[in-house]
């Protein structure tokens, strides 16, 4: 069916009067200055998130309105309320402190979406400690690399995590002083060489004043996939909250009294500040549900809890769309009021089936790791161009630039002006939530500005009306679920496996993850290609990398098209398994040019 290039916003769509009604002028006068004035601070010009966050609410009129929801299936659900929450926070910090644990050292979690990892993220963040979620279907591997890579000091887990996929690997993380164990089963955990948590928290003190941080203190460390090398810890400040804050109220329009329900893992950069900072910022109600996706579940979530607010992603959408519109009859969804969705490029039919199905369309927005909140949206106010990204939000300056030839490392570019070319979306450098460097990697973060400009990877166009639309990854970068996947450490791992001698790593089409991970091998010598081979060297992938991570399919090359440089041309295996034109060969080993 041919449908409308706009959706128009209907009555329906503007029952409460949107946060951003006029673009131009607010994006005119929008002065990130007078936005950090929405803070309450901290004295001598100190801003610590979780002030922001939580106890700047708990000892105001919002202090008994729950600030967390936490539903399970076979667990009665558990309310949170904003002064229990700068209770625990406060809980945890004390508790670190007594350990030794202060400002500046680093700290990582590594569970499901457990109270116990949200007051862990907030309570680090009151005692200075920078701190990383992790997420738990990452395998040993990505969990130990990015530790090291982070010089982690303590580690916070539950014991059956611990058992999974750390025990064995604990000597490798020299860097790890303590590790805090959630226990399972009820009763303190007795693995050794590790803390039960709930007794260091009962033994704490339930004050503790948020330490006072400086606005560009680290606050949080992302690790993000690049396409070589190690994955990249991208550094964020305390100051990000102010961004935060303004996206809270201009990309998912936050009101007061909403219940907003963020579906990503807190393992990744949506679900921390999205998940966490930003609805707690604006004193929401924050549905957590710790189950895996169900859509009869999701629909049930959405009808039950009265969410007015909800915040998903494209895959998901893809999977409810699978499941048929006729789970959706019998349920109803009047207080739902706006539906964003971030992550991979979300498709036109599902911003409509959002309208048909829901009543609501779906905004797509845009942002990465690195840009630490949402730049580019859709928002409630303005008609919707699906498939489009939206607009920059107010005090983002975003542009289309084409490369120039570079003099030396820095790279240099040209800002493309005419509407409707492609080339790579950069953003003028200046937000308060941008990344301030890639930890121990100052080449690489240099590489990632030209003058200004910050170069983010992606290839975009702009149109007439300065709405932004995704073109693709500038890299060899894989989004699998809206999760980013770095090929070479998908590589490694697999040469790893004895009978590797040669891996390369694609995204290839998925209908519903948008890629899936490919993995194509060349053997040694001494073995040949066979079904018992393939699900053996899957087995390894899986259990070193996690089921979030490793390939779901292998395929066996005799060998693997290099350059003559050595490198892999994953281009190259991704054309051909897509049966596309190889486009330019010239490097190719063995191409005789
Ligand atoms: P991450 O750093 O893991 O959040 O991944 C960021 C990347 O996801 C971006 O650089 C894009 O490639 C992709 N991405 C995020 N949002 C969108 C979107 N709305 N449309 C298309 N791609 C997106």
């Amino acid at each position: 069916m041919d449908r409308p290039a706009v959706i128009p916003k209907t009555a329906h769509d503007l029952r409460l009067a949107p946060n951003l009604v006029n673009y131009d002028a607010t994006c005119r006068d929008y002065s990130w200055a007078e936005a950090r004035q929405a803070m309450d601070g901290l004295p001598g010009g100190a801003l610590n998130i979780a002030h922001e966050a939580v106890d700047r609410h708990a000892s105001g009129p919002l202090r008994d309105r729950t600030a967390l929801r936490f539903v399970a299936r076979d667990a009665a659900a558990l309310d949170i309320s904003f002064a229990e929450l700068a209770r625990l926070t406060s809980r945890f910090a004390d508790a670190l402190s007594r350990l030794g644990v202060g400002k500046g050292d680093r700290l990582f979690i590594l569970a499901g979406r457990i109270p116990e990892l949200y007051v862990a993220v907030l309570g680090s963040l009151k005692c200075g400690v920078v701190v990383t979620p992790l997420f738990s279907a990452f395998g040993p591997e990505p969990i130990a690399t990015r530790v090291n890579l982070g010089e982690g000091k303590v580690l916070v887990t539950t014991d059956t995590l611990y058992r999974r996929k750390v025990k064995a690997w604990r000597e490798r993380m020299p860097s790890l002083r303590h590790v805090l164990l959630v226990s399972d089963e009820g009763s303190p955990t007795s693995e050794p060489g590790t803390l039960d948590l709930a007794s260091l928290m009962a033994e704490a003190s339930d004050q503790f004043a948020a330490v006072p941080t400086a606005p560009d203190d680290m606050s949080l460390l992302h690790f993000t996939s690049g396409t070589t090398g190690t994955p990249k810890g991208a550094i964020h400040v305390h100051e990000a909250v102010v961004t935060h804050h303004a996206t809270g109220r201009f990309a998912l329009d936050l009101h007061d009294g909403d219940r907003y329900w963020c579906t990503a893992d807190p393992g990744w950069v949506t679900g921390t500040s999205y998940g966490i900072i930003a609805p707690l910022l604006h004193g929401v109600t924050s549905l957590v549900d710790r189950e895996e996706f169900d859509a009869q579940r999701w629909y049930t979530l959405l009808e039950q809890e009265r969410i007015s607010v909800w915040y998903t992603a494209p895959t998901a959408i893809r999977m409810l769309m699978k499941a048929g519109a006729e789970l959706v009859r019998g349920h109803s969804f009047p207080a739902l009021r706006f539906i964003a969705s971030v992550g991979e490029p979300l498709n036109p039919e599902a911003v409509w089936w959002g309208k048909d199905v829901l009543g609501l369309p779906i905004h797509d927005n845009w942002w990465q790791t690195e840009t630490g909140g949402i730049m580019i949206a859709n928002t409630p106010a303005f008609d919707i161009r699906p498939g489009s990204m939206g607009r920059p939000l107010p005090g983002i300056e975003a542009a289309i630039v084409e490369h120039l030839e570079a003099e030396g490392e820095a790279p240099r570019v040209r800002v493309i002006e005419t509407a409707g070319v492609d080339g790579e979306l950069a953003l003028r450098a200046g937000w308060p939530s941008m990344f301030r460097g890639y930890l121990n990697n100052e080449a690489r973060y240099r590489k990632c500005f030209a003058g200004q400009w910050y170069l983010t990877g992606d290839l975009a166009r702009r149109d007439e009306d300065g709405y932004y639309w995704f073109v693709g990854r500038a890299d060899d970068v894989i989004k699998s679920a809206g999760h980013l996947i770095g090929p070479f450490e998908v590589e490694s791992v697999l040469m790893e496996h004895p009978a590797v001698a040669e891996a390369g790593v694609i995204g290839k089409p998925d209908p519903i993850m948008g890629e899936m991970v490919k993995a194509f091998v060349s053997l040694k010598g001494a073995y040949s290609a066979d079904e018992t081979l393939r699900l053996d060297i899957m087995a390894h992938a899986r259990k070193r990398l996690g089921a979030a991570v490793a390939p779901k399919e292998i395929a066996f090359l005799a060998t693997l098209p290099r350059t003559r440089s050595g490198k892999i041309m994953r281009r190259l295996l991704k054309a051909r398994e897509l049966g596309l034109p190889e486009g330019d060969t010239s490097t190719l080993e063995g191409s005789g040019q």
